[in-house]
């Protein structure tokens, strides 16, 4: 069982040519990543024909990444954006339900301590809890989010490592992980030169896979290996190619981490 990104290519736009190579590459699920960061509220219409889609591709949904929104902003202290904020995040909690997964991925843009973050997780709290979703904070920065995880049951709300941000220099994201692992119900798996974000295919750059193969080994994250990768900086422009690699770099992590099980 693998994961990939549906934006490897584009993160706008029709998705089902994507879904389509993504199922005929052999990955069995998909971790929604389209519209991630726009205001767009998907429809039923959308989300039925999405479904459609998984159906006819082979592929189930693995988990989704929610969107903090442009002028809608779940963090905004503009009281009018940040009630579109929690629609917006309540129309993706929706379809992950209507899709059959469990997991909704959200950023914290700034700092919690100065948004009122809080508030919008109280008021999603009841709407998540009785569609069986819960919400997963990405890392940025971690001393806030282990903060707002200490003051969350584990049963709403949790961790979604992304590696590529945590091998960032300054960010030491696996010594943050290992303190959080049990609280890990996500993960966006990618590759970069510790320069920047580059969501490049994993053994392309310089985070250390052995030991986060055994930290999630460890930890509670029992979902299949999930790639958060883009076609952009990896260097390989055939997509069929690129998701082949993608494939086979995947499989060879998800047996490292079997070997520290
Ligand atoms: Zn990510």
């Amino acid at each position: 069982m693998l994961s990939v990104t549906t934006d490897y290519a584009k993160d706008t736009g029709d998705p089902s040519p994507y879904l389509k190579r993504i199922g005929e590459a052999g990955f069995s699920h998909i971790h929604w990543c389209h519209q991630w960061n726009t205001d767009f509220l998907y429809s039923k219409w959308e989300i039925e024909q999405i479904g459609f889609w998984l159906k006819e591709f082979g592929l189930k949904l693995l988990d989704l990444h929610g969107s903090a929104g442009n002028e809608k902003g779940w963090a905004s202290a503009q009281e009018y954006q940040r009630l579109s904020g929690i629609e917006l995040v309540k129309n993706r909690i929706d379809m992950v339900a209507y899709l059959g997964s469990d997991v909704v991925i959200m950023h914290v843009p700034g700092d919690p301590e100065s948004v009122p973050i809080r508030k919008s997780l109280d008021e999603l709290e009841p709407y998540a809890r009785e569609r069986n979703i819960r919400i997963a904070i990405e890392n940025g920065q971690f001393p806030a989010i282990s903060k707002l995880l200490s003051e969350y049951s584990p049963d709403y709300l949790g961790l979604c490592y992304d590696c590529g941000h945590g091998n960032i220099t300054g960010a030491n994201g696996l010594d943050n992980l290992e303190k959080l692992k049990d609280r890990l119900i996500s993960v966006h798996l990618h590759d970069n030169d510790n320069s920047g974000d580059q969501h490049k295919i994993m053994f392309m750059g310089t985070v250390d896979w052995e030991r986060l193969a055994n930290i999630m080994a460890c930890s509670s994250y029992k979902k299949p290996v999930s790639m958060e990768v883009t076609m952009g900086r990896s260097g390989i422009p055939d997509e069929v190619e690129f998701l082949a690699k993608a494939f086979e770099t995947g499989t060879k992590f998800a047996g490292m981490i079997d070997k520290y099980r």
